[in-house]
């Protein structure tokens, strides 16, 4: 997994695990998440990987 782009955009995101998704993004542990709230992470990811490409 080391060096996977999606895998490094999670770390920098806190989008990696749930523990890190609820410090970060407040949706708490053992909910599961809503389609809006998947789609927000994806979009914080996206954005993350753009900014890396644009540097
Ligand atoms: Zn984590």
């Amino acid at each position: 997994m080391r060096g996977n782009p999606v895998f490094i955009a999670q770390h920098a995101t806190a989008t990696c695990c749930r523990g890190c998704i609820e410090k970060w993004h407040h949706y708490p542990k053992g909910i599961e998440l809503t389609q809006a709230q998947q789609e927000h992470l994806v979009s914080v990811i996206m954005e993350w990987i753009k900014l890396q490409i644009d540097q």
